[in-house]
């Protein structure tokens, strides 16, 4: 039995949640597991009622979970900042969740934009709570005129090591063979040099095959040749930027899941579609919600349920497959309710 906490949040997280609600209770009926869920209605709606993204004692809420389900937040009247700093960052940093998870894999019945694409399936790992995103730094002024900023980028070798030890762990339970480091030491030296100098450690002395791609490079690798890599590991901001560019090589921001991942299982889990609130479509009933029950399967995998993980994917593929009921992102003219409903029919038919 596992709690699970549940937070829609925002424009289509809350349409994309309720199809991932429905495949939650039929795992519930048909398996040998219970997630036992509880859904907190905080976000953009709650910060406009009573001032704040989620309640003071919200954090120690969540902790008593060993999971949290998330669907997206932002709102036209919300600032970023709001969204950013007092609900997303700090969920990641107190609840030590220093590995941001994205698998990056092309399935079945899905047209990449890519011309050679038959084989993309990989992994990036982001580092998840310090580097380039942090808030230390400053302006100054002359007068009212801004006339210098700086922004430091902060890299411990724990946060690196432990990022490190994760992937490594990661890469050999599921039978891969070679780890690439996403740096760019050749230009920013003292930072991304420590990088790969405490990654370079760790590798050492493993049997992984490891090799270092300089950002740049990496980036047009991911268009030219995706199916050369398997696990990719990246700072804060470079991990940010390869998953983008990694879910828009697979169909898009509704096929991408991730999660945001304390390896220690000290702090609770959190799994969410990469995608936003996306307020373009949001209450038009057409969000794809299969990134976000995408993202339930990493969530079973996290807690010890592979079989069922690798279940749910297979399901999602069998569904791409048949491409009758599908979203019009990535093609059909089904609405996010259909693509629930026939999601649920292919899982257990
Ligand atoms: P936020 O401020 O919440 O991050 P955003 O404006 O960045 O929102 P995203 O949610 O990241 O928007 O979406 C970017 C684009 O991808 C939008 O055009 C949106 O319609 C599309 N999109 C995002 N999620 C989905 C989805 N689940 N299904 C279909 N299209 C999606
Ligand atoms: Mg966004």
């Amino acid at each position: 039995m596992y709690k699970l906490a549940v937070i829609p949040g925002d424009g289509v997280g809350k349409e994309v949640m309720e199809e991932a609600l429905k495949v939650i209770r039929v795992i519930n009926d048909r398996e040998s597991i219970t997630l036992d869920y509880e859904i907190f209605d905080w976000g953009s709606e709650y910060y406009l009622k009573y001032g704040r993204m989620m309640p003071d004692n919200g954090q120690a809420i969540l902790q008593e979970y060993d999971a949290i389900l998330f669907g997206a937040i932002g709102d036209s009247r919300v600032p970023d900042e709001v969204t950013i700093w007092e609900f997303i960052m700090p969920i990641r940093k107190n609840f030590k969740q220093y590995v941001n998870l994205r698998p990056v894999k092309l399935l079945k019945g899905i047209e990449s934009p890519l011309r050679l694409s038959e084989e993309i399936d990989f992994v990036i790992f982001r580092e998840n709570t310090e580097g380039e995103y942090s808030d230390v730094g400053g302006l100054m002024f002359q007068g009212d005129q801004r006339e210098l900023a700086v922004q430091n980028t902060i890299m411990t070798r724990q946060g690196i090591a432990q990022l490190t030890e994760y992937v490594m762990k990661y890469a050999k339970a599921h039978h891969y063979t070679k780890v690439t480091n996403a740096t760019k030491s050749n230009a920013i030296t003292h930072v991304m040099g420590f990088w790969d100098q405490v990654v370079e450690e760790i590798f050492a002395n493993e049997v992984l095959a490891y090799e270092k791609i300089y950002i740049d490079a990496l980036a047009a690798y991911f268009v030219e040749r995706p199916e050369r890599f398997q696990v990719v590991m990246a700072s804060n901001l470079f991990g940010d930027i390869l998953s983008d560019l990694g879910s828009a090589i697979v169909g898009g921001l509704g096929m991408a899941p991730s999660g945001n991942i304390n390896p220690e299982k000290e702090f609770p889990s959190m799994f969410e579609p990469v995608h936003g609130s996306a307020p373009d479509i949001a209450g038009k009933g057409i969000a794809n919600p299969l990134a976000q029950i995408w993202s339930v399967a990493l969530m079973l995998d996290h807690l010890g349920r592979k079989d069922l993980h690798d279940h749910v994917v297979f399901a999602i593929e069998q569904l791409l497959l048949e491409n009758k009921t599908l979203t019009p992102d990535i093609g059909g003219n089904a609405t996010t309710k259909d693509v629930g409903n026939a999601f649920i029919k292919k899982l257990y038919r």
